[in-house]
């Protein structure tokens, strides 16, 4: 034990851990001081009296910067979490609000909560005359409405509901649209992917309802820190030369980061597990009750409900053993609470009444929590940039203790063998695509219900709209209007396009989370209760007979897919196992778009037609992955367009010659240099394919460090030969219909991708491929063949350059299709 020991309550806690090892990595950050300034004196009175009043006096430098700032253009801020965000756009907002009677502002929040706390945070002011704040979404009364609509000068809502519910009505909404002044979207981040890319469209329709009214808003942002603030703004606007405030001038406590690596288990008796770890769930709950008895007041983060509540218990049964009074001062956090209950949690953390609270979003649970002794994040959350907004939530009184506990994923343990290079890491980009080619005609029909389609509309939606118009008149859905120009030349607006069903109402079948409006319901098989729907293109690999769905964080057994009437009838699952499609996958090039010579090969990007068929599915223990059965399915193909990058590689040569036999190397041949193999001339059509297929995993594994996304939105597919190309060929998918800037990202940054992925391959102490490396929870293959070693040979040839004889070449004796050679990972 250190003698310098200190006595925070974390400090045995990591003693023990830098004793036994799992504490792989500590950092530290902070603290940092106050950076103050004077409010402006030209702010309105009224204003600064409310500031008075509520005892902030003085402004952090990036609020005040941020208060410039949005008098010039629109503006996103980035600051980190608890850095008071929000008094950024809400000073202006008040400001403008103070000085124009009747100018209106309008929030935009990801969720309820947000926007409850929001409202209650804009009544804090006091500035009831002036500042009317109103809460309009699905859960506001039908009676209360109208009153919203009239009178409240803050209308506080979420996407869906502008998409939905206020935009396809703008003329009772005429009042807000007629004098809106601000715009105000928060947690920006959050929109990105699919969600995003509709988002996007949703925020252009909104801009050029409140044109058609006369008014030009000015748009305020935050976002977590991401890699791309500007670009996400942009693109989610379709604004341009906005300010970034990123400068934190609030104080930042001094906080400790623990990375924490669950120990190899002991117990473990066959080869493979050797590299089994103790579960992260296990692991966590050992802290957890560890901090608490230490007297820490600790959240933690978790992937799912399920996770929640399994947690919750164990740390409540390791309480219990030696100190049942702390037992009950751990608490899971459960979605749906009302604020007055969200309050209620935080008094009872600020009093010290509860130790521990157990959730599993950082959003759910808002902006007022405050700041606790320690935050504990159970395996990795899907992002850096999430990660760090929940570590965060770390530094009560100055002093903080940030953990975050790997799992076994790939990511996970890439982490935990590149500690320093995940801290320092730069957190990743948010990335959308607005002119997604289903999203947009789908934002497009619904603009075309709000108001006809014309050449004014580039401002809006850019040049390209038109074709898309037109792609929708020949899909029957909107009708052309010959331009006339007939009054004077000013006067030509050109053809305008029109909904060929004006009573048609659109947005109710658009919905923001899917690319496709094509989707299956979800239906509980004992009450007959719509718990929700999901995309067509995914049915047949998620809901198919036998399934375990889940879905909002539970887990449902599907009973019956019932093709006819699109839905799938499922019953709650509380089952020790999971399922695993087995699928056959074929990628046809429909249109190429890019292509450069990168590490030797030919890298192609385009558009690509995805057909898939669900052959089977597997049932695997949850607690170990260990196969249960094999079930066959009877399930027609299903294809759907999207975009794709692919690369060619050579199907003799320099690849062949570095792989060795077709069996599986051990570790320590994996680690040796490529060159060292012996030559065999042609390779042994598993182990090529095993190679291909696993460097194909571990690139989809590291993809999310590039782009935010989740492995589930990217698809893969590898081939010892594809028709199109006439070589051993990979393809990297975007996982939703029409893609969404995935694959694109992966085309541009596909040096990365492939250093990313080598660096997985190579750090990995397993023998022969683990969930860690080259296995993927999601592979239509079920994880077969994968050739560890081969796929680390590729990627150090590749990374050397020489993995062929030069860009596009095609050496005559390539192998032929064969039989049966095709591996189709689809979904990998
Ligand atoms: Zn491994
Ligand atoms: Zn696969």
């Amino acid at each position: 034990m250190a003698l310098d020991r200190t006595t925070e309550p974390w400090s045995a806690l990591l003693d023990a851990g830098r004793a036994d090892g799992r504490l792989v990595r500590e950092a530290s950050e902070g603290p940092s001081r106050a950076t103050l300034v004077e409010p402006p004196a030209a702010l309105h009175p009224d204003v600064l009296a409310a500031l008075a009043r509520t005892d902030i006096g003085r402004l952090y430098a990036h609020q005040a910067q941020a208060l410039h700032a949005a008098t010039a253009g629109p503006t996103i801020v980035t600051t980190g979490t608890a850095s008071g965000k929000s008094m950024c756009f809400n000073l202006p907002t008040l400001h403008i609000l103070c000085q124009q009677a009747r100018a209106r502002a309008l929030y935009l929040y990801p969720t309820k909560a947000l926007a409850q706390d929001q409202a209650r945070a804009l009544g804090a002011f006091a500035l009831t005359k002036r500042v009317r704040p109103a809460i309009y979404d699905g859960d506001t009364p039908r009676e209360a409405r109208a009153q919203i609509r009239r009178s409240a000068n803050v209308v506080l809502t979420n996407p869906d509901m502008l998409h939905v519910g206020i935009l396809p009505n703008h003329g009772a909404w005429s009042q807000l649209f007629a004098n809106l002044a601000v715009v105000v979207i928060d947690e920006a981040h959050v929109y990105r992917g699919v969600f995003g890319s509709h988002v996007a469209g949703v925020l252009r329709r909104l801009r050029r309802i409140a044109a058609a009214y006369g008014t030009q808003p000015i748009f305020m942002l935050t976002s977590a820190t991401i890699a791309n603030p500007l670009e996400l703004a942009e693109r989610l606007t379709g604004l341009e030369d906005f300010q970034l405030i990123d400068r934190d001038g609030s104080p930042a406590p001094q906080r400790r980061i623990a990375v924490w690596n669950p120990p190899l288990d002991a117990d473990a008796d066959d080869r493979e597990a050797l590299t089994a770890r103790r579960s992260a769930l296990a692991e966590a709950a050992e802290l957890l009750a560890r901090l608490t008895r230490e007297g820490a007041r600790t959240i933690c983060f978790m992937k799912s409900r399920k996770g929640v509540e399994v947690l919750s218990r164990l740390v409540k049964d390791d309480l219990r053993a030696s100190h049942p009074e702390l037992a009950e001062q751990v608490e899971p956090y459960r979605a749906g609470y009302t604020p007055q209950q969200r309050r209620e949690l935080e008094q009872r953390l600020v009093r010290g009444e509860l130790r521990a609270v157990i959730t599993t979003d950082a959003l759910e649970l808002g902006i007022d929590i405050g700041e606790l002794d320690a935050a504990v994040v159970v395996t990795f959350p899907g992002t850096v940039a999430s990660l760090r907004q929940m570590w965060g939530r770390a530094g009560r009184r100055g002093r903080g203790l940030a953990v975050y506990v790997a799992g076994e994923d790939a990511l996970d343990q890439f982490f935990c063998r590149h500690p320093e290079d995940f801290l320092e890491r730069p957190v990743e980009a948010a990335i959308l695509d607005h002119e997604s080619q289903l999203i947009h005609r789908a934002q497009l029909l619904c603009a075309a219900h709000e108001g006809p389609l014309s050449r004014a509309d580039d401002e809006f939606f850019g040049p390209r709209w038109q074709a898309h118009a037109e792609a929708l008149e020949g899909a029957g859905q909107l009708r052309r209007r010959t331009g006339t120009g007939a009054h004077s030349p000013q006067d030509w607006v050109g053809d305008t396009f029109v909904p060929r069903r004006p009573d048609a109402y659109p947005a109710a079948e658009v919905s923001l989370r899917s690319a496709s409006s094509e989707r299956f319901d979800i239906v509980d098989v004992a009450s007959g209760e719509l718990l929700g729907s999901t995309e067509a293109a995914r049915a047949h690999t998620t809901i198919h007979d036998g399934a375990i769905y889940l879905h909002q964080g539970r887990s449902y057994e599907v009973r019956e897919l019932d093709l006819q009437r699109r839905r799938a009838l499922v019953a709650p699952f509380d089952g020790d196992f999971y399922t695993q499609p087995k699928s056959q996958t074929d990628t046809e090039i429909v249109r190429l778009l890019d292509r450069r010579t990168a590490l030797g090969v030919t890298l192609s990007f385009g558009e690509v037609s995805v057909t898939e068929t669900v052959l089977a599915y597997q049932r695997r223990r949850l607690s170990d992955h260990a196969h249960v059965d094999l079930f066959a399915l009877d399930l027609p193909p299903t294809s759907f367009p999207t975009q794709a990058l692919w690369f060619e590689l050579p199907g003799e040569g320099p690849l062949a010659g570095t792989l060795g036999s077709g069996h599986a190397a051990p570790a320590s041949a994996a680690m040796s240099a490529p060159a060292a193999a012996t030559p065999v001339g042609v390779l042994p059509l598993d182990a090529l394919l095993g190679a291909l297929h696993a460097t194909e995993h571990a690139q989809i594994a590291v993809l999310p460090l590039i782009a935010m996304c989740d492995r589930w939105d990217i698809g893969g597919l590898s081939t010892n030969f594809h028709p199109q190309t006439g070589c051993p060929t990979i393809f990297l998918y975007d996982g939703h219909p029409g893609g969404i800037g995935i694959a694109r990202t992966a085309f541009q940054r596909f040096e990365e991708l492939c250093e990313d992925a080598r660096r997985l391959i190579a750090g990995c102490p397993c023998a022969s491929g683990c969930p860690s490396c080259v296995q993927s929870p999601k592979c239509g293959n079920l994880n077969e063949p994968l050739h560890k070693a081969g796929a680390l040979a590729l990627l150090e040839r590749l990374l050397a350059g020489d993995a062929t004889a030069g860009p596009g070449a095609r050496r005559p004796g390539a192998r032929r299709p064969g039989d049966a050679a095709l591996i189709a990972s689809g979904g990998c």
